[in-house]
Order: structure tokens, then sequence, then C-alpha cells
């Protein structure tokens, strides 16, 4: 049995034992079926969290009030939840499952990995099939979140949407715009990392669902090329972003548009830096400056992203090629630069000021475009020269300018 269900059982266990029922249930149940990796539990309970929380030694009350409490045992955590409807005690197992969203979803399993399927739902499991449990409309009306549900499953499992399900999502796609905007962004993230993005992103595009997500409306067409691209070769969230908004190219302040999505200031930072890099990339193509400037990290992404944006092109993209790029620049930062403000006051006779930095930059772009080698003489001698070039009114004889 998989560590992570053997320290599960350990906690149905020990709920039995005080003569309350517990089983694991949902997307635990599942993926076990499908043997799909599991990375959360969750565990259904007649037992009141009250009581739970008096019976485990370590519980987290995250979502106390809506009869849920996170169990903590081996350092492992499990989320803890009392039968869902009349929390009274009066509830049964049966009921809670019939409470959940998709039939995929609504099925439990004993300590002993023994399923319960009151209702026969692991046929739509086997026919890889997503049902609302009941009637659609009505559990779409309850909580609109699930339609986003639905396309991200189709995503994750390659499953279809069964056609009620799917019509039933047509029917209430409006009621979209009522979710929390930063829930609808992290299942459209889930869904676009998800193997099969393609099914997804075609569920939310043939539903009309995209119409009302305000940060996908009027992207239709962007979400058909991405659709059709490799994104998996996209490691980390921030590209897919960028990815996505290079295809759209529709929207005019990126920044105002990330922040609305409630990303932290870093993400936002670090997929503008990616669309500065696409857009840098696209007129001059890969530079050591590019490279420097960006650095090896953000090198990589940008492979990713344009071997993801163009296949067809033949640019340098492979890790390999980037990292040795980068191993053979002429400098990797400032600090490697043979020449600082002590030694240009030396050279140049004449007092600090804002001139030192502005040398500095000229000379760091001439060894990165090996104008110049990284020799202290030779980079004096250089500057020395440019100077008498440059000497009156040249942007380059300004920088020498107090
Ligand atoms: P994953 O953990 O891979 O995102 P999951 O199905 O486990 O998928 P969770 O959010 O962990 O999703 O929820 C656990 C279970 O709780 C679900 O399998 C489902 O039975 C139930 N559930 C979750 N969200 C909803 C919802 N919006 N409506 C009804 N039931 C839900
Ligand atoms: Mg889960």
């Amino acid at each position: 049995m998989e560590p992570l269900f053997l320290i599960g059982s350990k906690v149905i266990h020990k709920i039995k034992q005080q003569g309350d029922e517990a089983y694991f249930v949902g997307g635990a149940v599942r993926d076990f079926l499908l043997q799909r990796p599991v990375h959360d539990i969750d565990i259904t309970t007649s037992a009141p969290v009250e009581r739970i929380e008096e019976l485990f030694e370590v519980t987290i009350p995250l979502g106390k009030e809506h009869g849920t409490i996170i169990v903590r045992l081996e350092e492992q955590s499990f989320e803890v939840t009392t039968y869902r409807s009349v929390s009274d005690g009066r509830s049964t197992l049966a009921e809670d499952l019939q409470k959940r969203d998709f039939t995929i979803n609504a099925m439990a399993m004993n300590e002993k990995m023994e399923l319960i399927d009151p209702y026969n739902f692991y046929n739509d499991l086997e026919n890889r099939l997503i049902r609302a449990v009941e009637n659609g409309v009505e559990r779409f009306v309850e909580d609109p979140l699930r339609m986003l549900r639905a396309c991200r499953f189709s995503s994750q499992l390659n499953f279809e949407i069964e056609k009620e399900t799917f019509d039933a999502i047509t029917k209430c796609r409006g009621l979209t715009e009522r979710t929390a905007i930063e829930r609808a962004v992290t299942e459209f993230e889930k869904l676009v990392k998800a193997r099969t993005f393609s099914r997804g992103l075609h569920y939310m595009l043939s539903s009309g669902l995209t119409q009302h997500i305000s940060f996908l409306k009027g992207k239709e067409k962007a979400l058909e090329d991405l659709a059709a691209m490799k994104l998996e070769i996209l490691l980390s969230l921030e590209e897919v972003w960028a990815a996505f908004l290079y295809v759209d190219q529709t929207e005019q302040d990126l920044i105002s548009y990330l922040k609305a999505l409630k990303k932290s200031k870093q993400f936002v930072h670090q997929v503008v830096r990616l669309q500065e890099a696409l857009n840098t990339y696209r007129n001059n193509g890969w530079t050591n400056g590019l490279i420097y400037k960006i650095g090896l990290e953000n090198s990589l992404k940008l492979g990713r992203l344009l071997y993801t944006l163009h296949p067809e092109e033949n640019h340098v993209h492979t890790e390999q090629s980037l990292m040795k790029w980068h191993n053979n620049l002429p400098i990797k930062s400032r600090r490697d630069l043979n020449l600082n403000g002590q030694l240009l006051v030396q050279a140049f006779q004449k007092e600090q000021g804002a001139w030192i930095e502005r040398l500095l930059v000229k000379v760091e772009k001439a060894v990165l475009a090996q104008k110049v080698a990284n020799n202290t003489r030779e980079m004096i001698a250089w500057l020395m020269k440019e100077r008498d070039i440059n000497d009156e009114g040249q942007a380059f004889g300004d920088a020498f300018r107090k």
C-alpha cells in the first residue's frame, strides 16, 4: 500500500475505534483506482470536528466552520470532513457521496482499501466519463466552479464529459462569473499544466465557458492556438502565462491584467520579464547581451518558450546549448569585468561622478559584443579612443560629462 494510504488507514482506524465511521473519499479514491499518484487524501466521517480535534494530538482547524479539519499524523496531512448535509450526526456516507460534484469523485474506500460505491459510479470511471452526480444544472447552480472542475478533470484524466453534463455546462456557463477569480485561475492553471490540456481547453471553448471568465474572455483564438502547442515542454506556470499572452497579443497593459489574477508581485514580474525577453529575441535573436541580461535560468525558460511557440523554426533552444553559450560569455556579471570605478578615476584623472556608471555600462556592452577584450588596459584604451572619436556632443562623448 502507498505510504500515504497506510498512514491514512491509521487515521481511519483511530476514528473507528472510538465508535465513529470513517472512509477515504473523493479524489484520493478516484486516483487510487486509476493508479495515478495521490497527493492529498480526504477522509469523510460521521464524527463532528470537535471529536476529531480531541482524538488527535495535532490538528489544524482550517475550515472548521465547514466541518473540515486537518489531521496531522507521521508528518502527513489528512483533510477530515464530517459527512456533508446536516452535520448533526444523522447524515450517512451515502448522503455524503450524493453531495459531491462528479460520479468519479463520489466513491469511498474503507481502511482495507475496499471500494464502497452505493450508486455504481465505478462504471463511469471505467468508461472514462465525467458526469455530474444527479442533476447537472442543479449541481452547477449550487457551485459554478464545478463547471471549470469538469474541464480540468477532462484535461488531467483524458476523460470525456458526459453529454448531459456538458449540456448543463453550456446552459449554466454564465454563472461562472460568480466564482472568485483566484479559484478560476487555479482551475485554469491545473487544466493547462495537465497532460491532455488540449481536451480541457476544447471543452472550455466549445461550452462557451471562456466567454464568462474575465481573464479568458475575448482570448478564444489564443486558447485555440494554445491547444495545438507543445505546452508540456514548459516547466513553470510563468512560462505558460507568458506563452498564452504572447500568442494573444491583445493585452495592452500586461501588469494590470496579471495583477487582476491576484498573483504575487514576483510572479507578475517574472511573466513580464519573459515577455520582454521574447520581444528582445524577436528583434535580435539570441545574443550574448540577451543571455547576460536575463541570466541562465531565464534563458532556459526562453528556450522552452521559443520551442513551444515556434517548433518549426530552428532556434538555439536546447538546455545543453544554452548552458554552453552562457558558460562561454566573456563576462557573466558586472563583477567579472576587469574594470571598476577606481580604475576609471585613475585612468581619466577625473573626480567621481555619474560618468563612471555610464562608462561601465558602455564597456560592459562592448565586452559582450566582443568589440573589446575583458582586459583592464585594453578597455581603458578603447574608452579613450572612443572619447576621441566622439569628442563633442556625440552620444558616447556625453558619457564622459560629469
Ligand atoms: P485534486 O485534489 O486532484 O485537485 P480532487 O477531486 O481531490 O482533485 P479536491 O479539491 O481535493 O479535489 O476535493 C476532494 C473531493 O471533495 C472531491 O473529489 C469531491 O468529491 C469533493 N469536492 C471538491 N470540490 C467540490 C465541489 N466544488 N463540489 C462538490 N464536491 C467537491
Ligand atoms: Mg484532492
